[in-house]
């Protein structure tokens, strides 16, 4: 691990996130601005600004045609005082270090709010998966696994499916460390195909999250949910299964898109007619809806809510001002800029945060991992039920911060995440 490694051959010019602000430093200026609010000892707040450590490793691949190729993977580990290192693993060209850093932070974040007892990790493969045949990428990811075989475990780090890669990917992660400690172990990742292990509702679990937060929060404002309108940008995993939830809750989902466009209908889209990302890839713009719309158009509908599901920083300086959404829902991860927040906490709009609202999915992967360990399957239903359950005691944290201090939706969800890492600190101490 952590060697001098040759620049990848592999080269492409795929764009899927805009890079306003690097995750790194978004999470950095979040945990500072979380901990304004609490009297933590800066020399604890010093330390989460820090990964525990940042494993970097070469990963040679043998192509279909014999010859070879090396990829540089990470995984950046951030805090664990709360228990094993958790978060995905995605195979992009763009994966960088710093990223992996920053998206670990936001996981040690994201499992404190939802008091989870994991700390933040995340890592990837710097390499285009759309590039590599089905063989090569199984090669490359149990090489992979072999080179963190020390990092990980049910009891250290839990990797799970993230950009570029799925249930399949985990799969082979667990075959690869199992075969290599001798024993079956399906709690070494999460996210896997239910015949070996993997939870039931995991796949649906995010966008169902979305949608138990949306009615949460539309509740806390008197916004019944029926007459309550709401446009989604993203029809894919978390877009879709939101849409689709709320809509059968009975509100009005006038408004969905894909990556090419929008569909909007004024009386409300049968949205499980709606084909998703999965069931049939962009198709979004093919169903018969009254009007088709571009995709910034969505974003700025007279709706009640929005729920951004799809990419990283859509809502920026440069767009904020034209929405007009009473609530913003974040179901993709970093959706909204910070130039985007200021405008709209000045326009008193509400955006409650992806830490909070998209959590459902490690969640369940958390349910995925007690399975796992105790070897007995949940049901659907009981696992749908248990998130719902997590769910509400998340938002009645989040809320009790959001109403007894001035500060926003984010702000409170930081505020209880960072609040419980400290104080297990505080508890253990950092040995320096
Ligand atoms: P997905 O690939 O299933 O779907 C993404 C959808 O967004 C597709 O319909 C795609 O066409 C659309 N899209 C892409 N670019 C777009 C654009 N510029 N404008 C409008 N639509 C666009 O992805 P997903 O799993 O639903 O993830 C969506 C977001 O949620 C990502 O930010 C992801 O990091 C986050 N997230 C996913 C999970 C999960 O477990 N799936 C969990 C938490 C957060």
């Amino acid at each position: 691990m952590s060697t001098t490694l040759p620049p990848n051959r592999e080269e492409t010019d795929e764009v899927t996130e805009q890079d306003t602000e690097s995750a790194l430093a978004t999470a950095r200026r979040q945990l500072k601005q979380a901990a304004a609010h609490l009297d933590i000892d800066e020399n604890i707040v010093e330390r989460l600004n820090h990964p525990a450590r940042v494993h970097r490793v070469a990963v040679p691949l043998e192509r279909d045609d014999g010859s070879l190729d090396v990829f540089t993977g990470y995984r950046s580990q951030h805090d664990a005082v709360r228990g094993p290192y958790k978060g995905g693993l995605r195979f992009h060209p763009h994966v960088t270090e710093d990223e992996c850093i920053g998206l670990s932070m936001w996981m040690t974040w994201k499992c404190a709010v939802m008091d989870l007892p994991f700390g933040g990790a995340k890592g990837g493969i710097v390499v285009n998966p759309k590039k590599l045949s089905d063989d090569e990428k199984e090669r490359l990811t149990r090489r992979f696994t072999q080179e963190l075989r020390d990092a990980i475990g049910p009891m250290q780090d839990i990797p799970a499916p993230d950009m570029g890669t799925d249930a399949q990917t985990m799969a082979w992660i667990m075959d690869a460390y199992s075969m290599q400690e001798g024993e079956t172990t399906p709690g070494v990742v999460t996210g896997k195909p239910p015949v070996i292990g993997g939870s039931y509702g995991r796949e649906e679990a995010p966008g169902r999250s979305v949608a138990i937060i949306t009615r949460l929060a539309c509740d806390y404002y008197d916004m019944p949910l029926s007459d309550t309108t709401v446009a989604v940008q993203g029809f894919g995993s978390v877009g879709a299964n939101a849409a689709r939830l709320l809509d059968s809750w009975g509100a009005n989902v006038v408004a969905v898109s894909d990556v090419n466009g929008a569909i909007y209908d004024p009386d409300g889209l049968d949205t499980h007619d709606v084909p998703t990302h999965e069931e049939e890839p962009e198709a979004v713009m093919k169903y018969d809806a009254p009007q088709k719309l571009e995709n910034h158009e969505l974003l700025e509908l007279d709706v009640d809510v929005l729920i951004p599901a799809a990419i990283g920083n859509v809502l920026t300086e440069d767009n904020a001002d034209n929405v007009t959404a009473d609530l913003i829902i974040e179901g993709a991860n970093g959706p909204t800029t910070t130039g985007a927040d200021k405008i709209f906490e000045a326009k008193g709009i509400h955006v409650i945060p992806d830490i909070l609202a998209n959590a459902g999915g490690v969640t369940v992967s958390y349910f995925e991992w007690l399975q796992d360990i105790n070897r007995r399957r949940w049901s659907l239903d009981r696992v749908n039920e248990e998130l719902e359950t997590e769910m509400n005691t998340a938002w009645e944290s989040v809320k009790e911060e959001f109403d007894t201090r001035d500060v926003s939706w984010r702000d409170a969800a930081y505020i209880v995440g960072l609040r419980r890492i400290a104080e297990a600190h505080q508890a253990r101490g950092v040995w320096p």
